[in-house]
């Protein structure tokens, strides 16, 4: 009797073990996204373009607010095409119901859900999504610019969806049409999709830098969150950082307006200097910048970072007195090593140098890395 309780015990914690999940993670635990704030504004980790089974999605609304609330987020917008709805004999057209089930889950919970919607034409002008609406509804119209103005009307935040998509431009190159121009010469285009999914579009981030508009990345979900992304392995949905005052649905708008975002998408942020710059210096830290090196030998310098960014530093450059490794990973919530070698033990004295690197995982142009400096005092001891 004794030896089959033991055995029942035994079965017990395991599936205890089995229960919670075999790798350890609670599947209702929230995973922050470590970025720190910058400049003054909170950095706001947000979604704004989500589906639902409201268009054609397979996931009831409240659901995409725990998703984004596991996964760290802050904002989303639930956008749900208006004019494509493959559900519409099991659920009636109801244009704001994803948002009003989405919502007071997502407050509950501390995540801003926003009222939007996906204007869903062919190119041009191609899919726009608008958010910060009062009422999707009055956006169901026969032609896309009258549903554009009312938008505009109800002071939506509008952005280009996925420009490059394959659906409308088979080689995937995003093309800018007279139709775009003439949405942003009217004020009712203020930002583009430059990720979507998984896809960049180096098109669309020429284009927001050319014209002044805001740089967009979203996850278009469809499905459940985790068919797509494996939030417990490291992996995550495609993220607009918004540079906001605070965390409200109005400071959010203002940043969107003020075009302070920036990319998160694997492992690429992807915006303006300012922001890139920021966001590594406040993550980014040197242990120690005074070295001693005897002889010929080495030092090292210990590089922090407390973020969820892997640094991939390319472009170390040598100097007479001394070399550094041509290439770097600063390893995200690590600490790792640069080595500083001496090229010669007849070196005396202290000197300062300002190592520079390219940090290519920084984007603040198409193929072009962010740069960065190291400044290291190193002096010199005579080999033993
Ligand atoms: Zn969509």
């Amino acid at each position: 009797m004794k030896k089959n309780l033991a055995i029942l015990a035994f079965l017990g914690s395991i599936s205890a073990f089995l229960t919670l999940g075999i790798s350890g993670h609670d599947p209702r635990a929230r995973v922050e996204v470590n970025l720190p704030d910058v400049l003054g504004y909170k950095t706001l980790k947000c979604d704004l373009h989500i589906h639902t089974v409201f268009s054609d999605g397979l996931v009831w609304p409240n659901i995409r607010s725990e998703e984004a609330w596991r996964e760290g987020l802050d904002v989303i917008s639930i956008t749900d095409h208006i004019e494509y709805q493959p559900h519409k004999e099991d659920l009636p057209t109801a244009h704001n119901r994803s948002f009003e089930i989405a919502e007071p889950h997502g407050t509950a919970l501390g995540v801003k859900v926003i009222r939007g919607s996906e204007i869903t034409r062919k190119m041009p002008p191609g899919h726009l999504n608008a958010v910060f609406l009062n009422d999707v509804e009055a956006l169901d119209t026969e032609h896309w610019r009258d549903a554009v103005k009312e938008a505009d009307k109800q002071g939506a935040f509008i952005f280009w969806n996925h420009p490059g998509w394959t659906g409308q431009q088979p080689d995937g190159v995003a093309r800018w049409y007279p139709e775009h121009t003439e949405l942003v010469e009217n004020g009712m285009l203020h930002g583009i999709e430059v990720v979507n999914t998984r896809s960049y579009y180096p098109e669309a981030h020429r284009w927001c830098i050319e014209k002044n508009l805001a740089m967009i990345s979203n996850s278009d979900v469809h499905n459940p969150l985790n068919l797509d992304y494996h939030v417990h392995s490291g992996d995550h949905r495609p993220l607009t950082l918004v540079f906001a005052k605070e965390k409200t649905a109005d400071a959010v708008k203002e940043a969107l307006f003020a075009r302070r975002t920036a990319v998160y998408s694997g492992n690429m942020l992807i915006g303006e200097e300012r922001f890139l710059k920021a966001i590594f210096q406040e993550s980014v830290h040197l242990i120690n910048s005074a070295l001693n090196i005897t002889g010929s030998g080495s030092a090292f310098l210990q590089i922090s970072n407390s973020s969820d960014i892997d640094y991939e530093l390319v472009g170390g450059e040598d100097f007479a007195e001394i070399s550094v490794p041509e290439k770097l990973v600063i390893q995200a919530n690590k600490t790792v090593l640069l080595q500083v070698e001496a090229n010669s033990d007849e070196l005396s004295g202290s000197r300062n140098f300002a190592i520079p690197y390219i940090i290519e995982n920084l984007m603040i142009a198409p193929e072009t890395g962010m740069p960065v400096v190291f400044n290291v005092e190193v002096s010199f001891l005579p080999g033993g």
